[in-house]
């Protein structure tokens, strides 16, 4: 195997997961190596030097990982978007399409103050459903989506247009 050199080399495919017929982008092999996980934070945050963010959005989980490292990185405040029933204060709930069935994602209701500068962090972008439920809940209280960063965009899904269409800054590593 030759040596992973770009973000996307340290990103492993496995085919049939969660179902059959799926290929799902692994990057833990990129959080699992030193190399391949700084690369991918500081390439992540490139778009954003000298810019002002006031806190970083997570979406659970892999968007946890990603946001904590890059929220560090900038001194700033860390905000999870969790799956319902998980986070323990009072929350706002959205709910969002899933290809079968719906989902729902809650934010607490006093983590963003009115017109904050927020960096909605995930690691992938695919039909966009679950980065434009982050937004709502987002701009529900109040705060400003500077931009929205990924580390995979799968164009194919149509995530990026979705977005981009909401007036949507959107940054990605590699399609
Ligand atoms: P969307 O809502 O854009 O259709 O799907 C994106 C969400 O599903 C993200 O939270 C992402 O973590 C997860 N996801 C969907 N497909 C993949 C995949 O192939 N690899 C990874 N790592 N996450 C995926």
């Amino acid at each position: 195997m030759p040596k992973p050199t770009t973000v996307r080399d340290y990103i492993r495919t496995i085919p049939d997961f969660p179902h059959e017929g799926i290929l799902f982008r692994d990057v833990t092999t990129l959080f699992a190596d030193p190399r391949g996980f700084r690369m991918a934070i500081d390439q992540m945050l490139h778009p954003y030097a000298g810019l002002n963010i006031d806190k970083v959005v997570g979406l659970e989980a892999r968007g946890f990982i990603l946001g904590g490292a890059i929220a560090h990185q900038l001194s700033v405040g860390f905000v999870p978007i969790r799956k319902k029933g998980k986070l323990p204060g009072k929350t706002l709930s959205q709910d969002y399409k899933l290809e079968y069935g719906e989902a729902t994602v809650e934010i607490h209701d006093d983590v963003i103050s009115e017109g904050e500068s927020i960096l909605l962090v995930d690691d992938l972008l695919a039909t966009g459903g679950t980065a434009e439920a982050g937004i709502k809940l987002v701009e529900k209280l109040g705060g400003n989506i500077l931009s929205c960063a990924f580390i995979v965009d799968l164009p194919d899904l149509g995530g990026r247009k979705r977005l981009e269409g909401m007036g949507m800054d959107v940054h990605a590593l590699c399609t």
